[in-house]
């Protein structure tokens, strides 16, 4: 389905929970927040019923995420029922990676399409110090399952922070030598991010970092929102995502939905619909169908990004 500026609205991002296990400093405060009583977060059953409704209406690849996705008991046997819902073609999901090892196996076997991994460090002390306790190997460990388990495509999510500047060539060695597909991101004014705005650096200063891969760099498609470049024999692609210095919601194709049952029409803010209260009411499928399209139609033309703008939304709670 169109939204109100002729934007194709084909992908939803589902938060299944909003809890993590990690404590990443521009996310959430170091004690985390009050995490949302049980009532409040959508059973499983009740998130198929959403997705039932969401592919009704044009939704075609779906992203789960969190919180921590792998936290929640019985996510695996979940993704395999999203997965044999009529209309889902793509299925991915976004974690930290501290799980992944366990569970590599069982999301490809489930039908899982393609994985993230956020990972903003290579050096353990640093990613112990960014995630407030975070065991670096265990992620390490968790990507080498997931290629060895046939997650070809993987992409690692890496935040980009004045204090891990001087990583960007260890990152971009790492597509080298790896079929990896590295995202750069900036830093949002979301959630702990606005307090960490002293962080923040625009993707152009990265491009003096890129210099010694960059002038033979070929760009390449990356199927997001990503401008995407692939250094000369390597296996994996670098890609940048600049949310905040570059608007790219002209071309933004997706919803959010929380853990708590609010569909987002935009992560930066405005628009959106509660769908558990009319789901609990016992509202029928068309009438949701029918405030689905209501949220898709409430997307505003484009987010407000601006650091001094920003709200108190928390991404633990949005899904990223
Ligand atoms: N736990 C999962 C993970 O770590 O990927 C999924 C949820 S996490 C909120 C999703 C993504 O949001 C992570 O890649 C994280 O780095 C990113 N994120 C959180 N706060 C952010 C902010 N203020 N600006 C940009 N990205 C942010």
């Amino acid at each position: 389905m169109r939204d109100g500026y002729l934007r194709k609205i084909d992908y939803l991002r589902v938060s299944i929970t909003d809890r993590c296990n990690l404590r990443c400093f521009y996310c959430l405060p170091a004690g985390g927040i009050p995490t949302s009583p049980q009532g409040e977060i959508l059973s499983f059953e009740e998130l198929l019923e959403l997705l039932g409704v969401a592919t009704g209406n044009g939704i075609r690849r779906v992203r789960i995420t969190g919180g921590e996705p792998l936290v929640r008991k019985g996510v695996i046997a979940f993704l395999s029922r999203v997965k044999a819902i009529p209309g889902v073609v793509d299925l991915s999901l976004t974690t930290n990676g501290l799980l992944l090892e366990g569970s590599a196996g069982g999301l490809r076997r489930a039908g899982v399409d393609r994985l993230n991994v956020s990972l903003d460090s290579l050096r353990q002390e640093r990613y112990r110090e960014i995630t407030r306790g975070g065991e670096l190997n265990k992620v390490l460990r968790g990507i080498d399952r997931a290629q060895r388990e046939g997650f070809s495509s993987l992409k690692l999510n890496v935040l980009l922070m004045r204090r891990t500047r001087d990583e960007i060539p260890a990152f971009l060695r790492l597509t080298l030598e790896r079929p990896l597909h590295v995202r750069f991101i900036e830093l949002m004014p979301i959630g702990e991010g606005v307090a960490q705005c002293g962080e923040y650096l625009p993707l152009s200063e990265f491009w003096r970092a890129l210099e010694p891969f960059h002038p033979a760099s070929v760009r390449v498609e990356g199927g997001g929102p990503a401008e995407c470049y692939r250094i000369p024999g390597a296996a994996g692609t670098v890609g940048f995502i600049a949310a905040v210095s570059h608007n790219f919601c002209g071309a933004c194709r997706r919803l959010r939905l929380g853990a708590d049952g609010f569909l987002y029409a935009c992560l930066a803010g405005g628009g959106g619909i509660d769908l558990r209260d009319p789901l609990r009411r016992g509202v029928s499928r068309d009438k949701l169908g029918e405030l689905f399209r209501r949220a898709i139609l409430s997307k505003p033309r484009e987010g407000d990004f601006r650091w001094e703008k920003a709200g108190g939304r928390s991404m633990s709670r949005i899904g990223g």
